[in-house]
């Protein structure tokens, strides 16, 4: 019996730069599997579109999404008041919107049931890089053996970036827009490229009734940083344009 390949595609540059190499060493998985939370940038959910033809243009498998099924992960926030698991430092929104639709979709896929029929394990290809060696576990599972070509390869996050620009597509990082695992300068940069996705994440912690943690940025505020940023922005409205330095002699 053949083990079932399949590829646990994240969506973002590591992962493309793993099924990018694939194709040019012509393994061709079974099947490559994007859980969706519902909570993309736009421009992901067209990269992956745009991904998934070019995967197709090469004899590769299209890519499959699956999600959770009752809500996406913004709608379980504002329904519950809370934030994203991560948030309050455990990892379940990853686990219940990322890890489990695509087991639940294995679970009904002919080639893995009879893959584990016969006492075999299929096996999963995950997209970190040589960088995040450590998140590279050797799992003790009965269904499923994981596999980190990136980590084997020795490929670091600059050469990922390197493999999806020279494939003609634009790296980018995949992730909610209202990860608490942003940085600063990530939420600002939201809030200037995408402002209803901004409001939308701090719509999700205003909702959210905390005790222990603050906000977003579990010790800060998503809505704080962005509100003195537009302040300290208004504070230059006045100013001429361009702004002339402080020796200027006119
Ligand atoms: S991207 Fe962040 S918020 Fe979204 S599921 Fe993963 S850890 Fe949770």
């Amino acid at each position: 019996m053949k083990t079932p390949l399949t590829v646990a595609y994240g969506g973002g540059t590591n992962s493309s730069a793993m099924l990018i190499e694939m194709e040019k060493r012509k393994v061709v998985p079974d099947l490559i599997l994007f859980a969706d939370t519902g909570g993309e940038l736009p421009e992901t959910y067209e990269f992956i579109a745009n991904f998934s033809k070019w995967l197709v243009s090469k004899g590769m498998p299209e890519i499959t999404q699956v999600r959770y099924a009752r809500e996406t992960l913004e709608e379980n926030c504002l329904r519950s008041n809370i934030l994203p698991s991560l948030a309050y430092g455990f990892k379940s929104c990853s686990l219940k919107y990322k890890v489990q639709p695509q087991n639940k979709f294995l679970n009904n896929w002919q080639p893995a049931k009879d893959c584990w029929q016969s006492g075999g394990r299929v096996l999963k290809l995950i997209g970190y890089d040589a960088g995040e060696a450590r998140r590279a576990k050797d799992y003790d599972d009965k269904k499923y053996i994981y596999e980190y070509p990136l980590v084997r390869w020795g490929w670091n996050r600059e050469k990922c970036v390197q493999v999806v620009t020279e494939a003609g597509f634009k790296p980018a990082k995949s992730s909610c827009f209202f990860c608490p695992a942003m940085r600063k300068t990530e939420v600002l940069q939201l809030s200037k490229t995408h402002p209803d996705l901004a409001r939308r994440a701090v719509l999700i912690e205003r909702n959210a009734r905390l005790k222990k943690i603050k906000g977003l940025g579990r010790n800060w505020r998503w809505e704080d940083l962005i509100r003195s940023d537009e302040s300290q922005t208004r504070l230059f409205d006045d100013l001429p344009d361009p702004v002339p330095c402080g020796c200027y002699d006119g």
